[in-house]
């Protein structure tokens, strides 16, 4: 799939981090390179794949080749995470949001949902039964909801910490440095924020600034990164008016950012947004109480200085009118086969990350998008422990897969899945290897020094 050379030299990178141990390979004579990587550093001298050799993957169509990918992207996963698949139980303990992002069922203005927030013992009985299961994470996930306070989320990781062995990841959007500063005191060990895609102007259309207030997610993964979090991001795959140089900008992301975990799903927009009444066929999916009363979530890249990616001054849109789709032969479709691409993709050029098989994919293809996604370079899924009662509610996105079942019977669903691919369960809290080989920001280009 690249040339000769770049793959042997991809090979002894893998295999030097597959057996190095929990050490950082510097000691090893690898070129290293740190988060706020100075001078120019391309996938192509780092990875042997470039951006055009990755375009042409993601328009791949024949299915001996694609069958090439998919191998290859289960080779490296087996050899670079193993085959353990983690289990991440997903705790959704708020629904409301104070964004307008023109495609989420969460919307502020969406006024069809029953908002909720599950009270700190909720959460904290959905912990318990993680633990029971034998999961090694939680994640507790919810809209921006400045409701949620500081304090409160600080209480809850805190009793969590303090009451199971769990790692506990945290997915609530933008919030101030103040506040991801006292929950990473509290004891959080991971965030999740997707920057969705790396073109900016894209970025900017469907996610209207809160208050005014710019978004620049790959600046805020860089203070998390700082702050000690293991860093997780994604996309979303066949936005309207994203193109293939887009999606093989926000793969190149994917390497820069060197992020622990990785989750992309396709596009759905919900009905009861303006993305979802505008959708057209060309975007549609080829196969597919006693709470408190009251996802989280992108331009084109700008290189910064420093070798990082920032986005520029934010352009607040003017209308929630849909963008455009990209011409027919440059618009990403948003469909299962395009997302397991960019799956095998983000595997063979971050081998060490987590990368789950999602939600999404369960929604579009019930009968086997999960073991799909585990089979084309996936080794994490999240089954969810959310209390049926609101789970119903957290509708990000239509015709949600498992929205009605309970948490046990997730949990017995997804480890049967598992097993049945022999493949079997993760034990402990699955830290990320990335992080594990390289910690105090040290970050690894992988390719052995020619
Ligand atoms: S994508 Fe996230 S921030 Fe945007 S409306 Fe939905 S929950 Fe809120």
């Amino acid at each position: 799939m690249t040339r000769a050379r770049d793959r042997r030299r991809y090979a002894r990178a893998i295999s030097a981090l597959a057996s190095d141990g929990p050490r950082c390979p510097r000691r090893r004579g690898e070129r290293v390179v740190t988060f706020r990587a100075t001078g120019p550093w391309t996938l192509e001298r780092v990875r042997g794949m470039n951006v055009k050799e990755i375009t042409r993957w993601l328009r791949e169509d024949d299915d001996a080749r694609l069958d090439e990918l998919w191998r290859e992207a289960d080779d490296v996963r087996r050899r670079s995470v193993g085959d353990a698949v983690h289990l991440r139980g997903l705790i959704e303990f708020s629904n409301h949001c104070g964004r307008l992002c023109l495609y989420c069922g969460l919307r502020v203005e969406n006024r069809a949902i029953d908002r909720y927030r599950m009270s700190a013992d909720e959460v904290l009985d959905c912990a318990r039964q993680a633990v029971e299961f034998g999961y090694g994470t939680v994640v507790l996930q919810s809209g921006e909801d400045l409701g949620t306070t500081r304090e409160w989320l600080v209480d809850v990781v805190r009793r969590m910490k303090a009451e199971t062995p769990l790692a506990v990841t945290l997915s609530v959007g933008e919030r101030s440095l103040d506040d991801l500063r006292a929950w990473r005191a509290a004891g959080a060990d991971r965030y999740l924020l997707r920057f969705e895609t790396s073109n900016r102007t894209l970025f900017e259309r469907i996610h209207p600034p809160r208050d005014g207030r710019p978004s620049d997610r790959p600046a805020m993964l860089r203070q998390l990164r700082d702050l000690g979090y293991e860093v997780g991001s994604g996309v979303m795959i066949g936005i309207p008016g994203q193109t293939y140089a887009d999606l093989a900008r926000d793969l190149e992301w994917f390497a820069e950012l060197d992020l622990d975990m990785i989750g992309v799903g396709p596009f759905l927009p919900h009905p009861a947004t303006p993305l979802g009444a505008a959708a057209a066929p060309a975007s549609v999916v080829a196969s597919a109480p006693g709470g408190r009363r009251g996802t989280s979530a992108g331009s084109s890249a700008t290189a910064s200085p420093a070798g990082g990616r920032r986005y520029g001054p934010v352009v607040p849109p003017t209308s929630e009118d849909p963008p455009p789709p990209a011409a027919t032969s440059g618009q990403v479709p948003n469909t299962e086969l395009m997302t397991y691409k960019v799956i095998a993709l983000a595997r063979l050029l971050c081998p060490l990350a987590n990368i789950p098989s999602t939600t999404a994919l369960a929604t579009v293809n019930r009968a086997e998008g999960r073991e799909l996604g585990l089979r084309r370079g996936a080794n994490v899924v999240m089954p969810n422990l959310t209390p049926a009662v609101y789970r119903r509610q957290y509708e990000i996105y239509p015709a949600k897969a498992c929205i009605s079942e309970e948490a046990d019977a997730c949990h017995h669903c997804l480890t049967q899945r598992i097993a049945a691919l022999g493949r079997s369960v993760g034990s402990g809290r699955g830290d990320s290897l990335n992080r594990l080989r390289c910690p105090a920001g040290a970050r690894i280009a992988r390719e052995a020094t020619p």
